[in-house]
């Protein structure tokens, strides 16, 4: 038996014409976190709704938790689910805990469960007013407090940070890296990389509806062959002495007093390490400089995509 807990095989959606997800095979193993990354019109949103059931693929096969989250005899699978979609509307009358205490009933969950819930978002002492007076991060934290009812097992995250401050952006990730410590696995969908480059154990890259990469950070940097940066301090004023020794074919960025900046590519930094490291004490100090997520992203956007 498969140990995923999702499991998508060569799943499209259509609509009329045009295909928004286009041949998808994706597996999620428990305790993963997977952000979906892409442009706007991506299929990002669409692919988070066919696992969580709210639209059925027009081919392929979904399955979550060992069951097709579109059937209705699966409600007991979907109270393992929580989602927070990208705009989330609450009814502005009612108070935050009534909201919560709603969703909770909906969800066959503990009132109870609300209380600790409100708290641990951050919205203990402003439980009893109206979602009207929130700011857009309050109604966002008690979006996560919905999603986060029944302690799920799987957990989609439509944008969630979209509209947070940098401080409510770190402790919005700090509930989510509890929730992974519980055993929680999460789907998010997101454009601030620089925020989930360190997060996620992979990344998904759509384009057009087509996974266009998939993969751990190193998978994608090894697919996509950008060089890596390496930069070397030297004793001052040696640093174009160093470049010289170095040699023409070492490819040299940039030279100062003091340092330099190199490039290579992943196949050449062992050997270029080595020759680094045989020029002596007038080399003091190296950093090696991966690419980063937003590098790889734009690499695999550039490319063709082939549907
Ligand atoms: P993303 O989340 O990456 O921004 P979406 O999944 O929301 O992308 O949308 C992908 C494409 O599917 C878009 O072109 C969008 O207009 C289209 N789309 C999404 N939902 C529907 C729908 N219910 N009917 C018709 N087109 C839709």
């Amino acid at each position: 038996m498969s140990s995923n807990v999702i499991s998508i095989q060569s799943v499209s959606k259509r609509y009329g014409s045009e295909t928004v997800v286009s041949k998808v095979n994706l597996e999620i193993q428990p305790g993963e976190c997977i952000v979906l990354v892409g442009h706007n019109g991506a299929g990002k949103t669409t692919l988070m709704k066919l696992m969580l059931g709210l639209t059925r693929p027009s081919e392929g096969r979904v399955e979550v938790l060992g069951g097709n989250p579109a059937f209705s005899a699966a409600v007991a699978q979907r109270s393992a689910l929580g989602y927070l979609p990208e705009s989330v509307a609450f009814y502005e009358a009612m108070t935050g805990r009534e909201v919560l205490s709603f969703y909770a009933s909906l969800k066959h969950v503990a009132a109870s469960e609300c209380d600790t819930l409100l708290q641990l978002v951050g919205l203990g002492d402003a439980s009893k007013r109206r979602v009207g007076t929130y700011s857009k991060g309050m109604r966002q934290r008690l979006g996560l407090a919905q999603a986060m009812l029944g302690n799920p097992q799987l957990l989609f995250l439509d944008e969630p940070t979209t509209g947070l401050d940098p401080l409510l952006r770190q402790h919005f990730y700090q509930l989510i890296d509890e929730l992974h410590k519980e055993g929680a696995t999460s789907i998010i969908s997101s454009h601030a990389l620089n925020e989930v480059e360190a997060r996620a154990n992979r990344f998904v890259i759509m384009k057009a509806g087509v996974v266009v990469a998939c993969g751990t950070l190193d998978e994608l940097y090894q697919l996509a062959a950008l060089p890596v940066s390496l930069k070397i301090n030297v004793t001052p004023g040696q640093a174009s002495l160093v470049a010289e020794r170095l040699g023409s074919e070492v490819s040299i960025a940039e030279v100062n007093n003091q340092s330099l900046s190199l490039s290579c590519f992943n196949g050449e930094k062992m050997p270029l390490i080595r020759r680094i490291t045989e020029l002596g004490e007038v080399v003091n100090d190296m950093q090696i400089i991966p690419p980063r997520l937003d590098e790889v992203y734009k690499y695999f956007m550039n490319q063709e995509v082939s549907s």
